[in-house]
């Protein structure tokens, strides 16, 4: 802070990720008739990048700075569900890099124009393809990086968005054979081209168990006693789990996983293999999985509850109108988990669930009567959650 300036003032955005509040959610506790509760969100919205994901993207590219992975000029590519991409873009700004995000079409549109807005490049590649498959986000972010390998070294502004137009221009015509040539040519790493990947760098639940966790422990004095997350990546949970568990053994972590991931599936004991034989589209956004990540430790979730796009949805209009938070859908399911496992669970003492983005990223979606309408969801919130009562 510089002298002469008030408290609240800071050098830059960056020094704003994490220390986000913990809202009581006492209107939420009262409309359910949830007893011997209290309800937190962690809301993870007040980040600057508006998601929980400001964290990791923060920490992936200290992480890799630190171990000389990247040099100034460099070009960041990662699979993203859009809010990893914000936050490493608020970081990429500040340590001169540059983003490319590799985004599936069901991602809202409003993520991708904010990405451009912050000025990343963006691709998008088809929602319902295995993870193996040239086509797949994970796969097409590894032959952007192929590309620019071949450059060499540092590429400049027009090649960088000669290999994006072209990448783009092979996923839209589905060039599966000329994707498989790219990602098999060996090429030489250069330290211009990294994809942090969030699905395996262990500087993403390392950001939620040195930030998130902590905080959560901070913040309730040490009074939590069960946690509710989304999965995606697993960060979060992982991460929170870590310290909360080191802190207080008794400390229960209840994973959200919506109807058609996998988590549940392998949690009950199926093999990641059969459990991707199940695996159905959903409509929610940023939680669960067709694979395993290696950022999720399973054995920490204690619980998993299975939410449905249509009960998330509904939440997530509800928490708008009764506590005037705004959120994404999966803040929706992980509320609509803790709500009925709080009333079926018997749950008892200080309870946390985690709050993941804005419902701004929504707001023609899930918070447009027309769209719920028009992919078969019910709007009548109040009778959708009848049940739980
Ligand atoms: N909700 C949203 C909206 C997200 O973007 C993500 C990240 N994919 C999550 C929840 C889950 O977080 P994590 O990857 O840490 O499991």
């Amino acid at each position: 802070m510089r002298k002469g300036l008030g408290s609240g003032v800071y050098g830059s955005i960056l020094d704003l990720v994490g220390g986000t509040p913990l809202l009581r959610l006492g209107r939420v506790e009262r409309f359910f008739r949830l007893e011997g509760v209290e309800l937190y969100g962690k809301l993870e919205m007040f980040n600057p990048g508006g998601s929980v994901k400001d964290r990791i993207g923060l920490y992936m590219l200290m992480d890799a700075r630190s171990r000389g992975l990247v040099e100034e000029g460099a070009v960041i590519i990662e699979p993203t569900a859009g809010n990893t991409g914000v936050g490493l873009a608020l970081g990429a700004i500040h340590y001169g890099f540059r983003l490319v995000a590799v985004m599936p079409s069901k991602m809202s549109l409003e993520k991708e124009l904010i990405l451009r807005a912050y000025g990343a490049y963006v691709i998008r590649t088809p929602t319902a393809v295995p993870p193996e498959s040239p086509l797949s986000y994970y796969r097409v972010a590894e032959a952007v990086r192929n590309l620019l390998w071949m450059i060499g070294g540092r590429p400049g502004e027009g090649e960088v968005r000669k290999v994006v137009e072209k990448v783009q221009t092979l996923v839209r015509e589905e060039r599966v054979e000329d994707l498989r040539s790219v990602l098999e040519s060996s090429v030489e790493p250069t330290p211009y081209a990294y994809i942090p990947n969030q699905y395996s760098n262990p500087a993403n639940p390392r950001a939620h168990e040195e930030t998130t966790g902590r905080e959560i422990w901070m913040q309730t004095g040490g009074r939590v006693d069960v946690v509710y997350a989304g999965m995606g990546t697993g960060g979060t949970i992982t991460g929170v789990a870590r310290y909360l568990k080191r802190a207080k053994p008794s400390v229960r972590i209840v994973g959200v996983d919506p109807e058609g991931s996998i988590y549940s599936l392998v949690k009950k004991g199926m093999s990641p293999r059969e459990a991707a034989r199940h695996a159905r589209p959903y409509k929610v956004e940023g939680i669960g999985e067709d694979f395993i990540p290696s950022t999720i430790d399973l054995s920490l979730v204690d619980e998993v509850v299975v939410v449905t796009d249509q009960q998330a949805f509904s939440m997530a209009r509800m928490l708008a109108r009764l506590e005037g938070v705004l959120a994404g859908g999966s803040s929706g399911a992980a509320l609509y988990a803790a709500v009925k496992h709080i009333k079926t669970g018997g749950v008892r003492g200080v309870a946390v669930v985690i709050l993941p983005d804005t419902g701004r990223n929504y707001i023609n979606k899930l918070y447009n009567d027309r769209w719920m309408r028009e992919n078969g969801f019910s709007t009548r919130d109040e009778e959708v959650l009848g049940e739980l009562l």
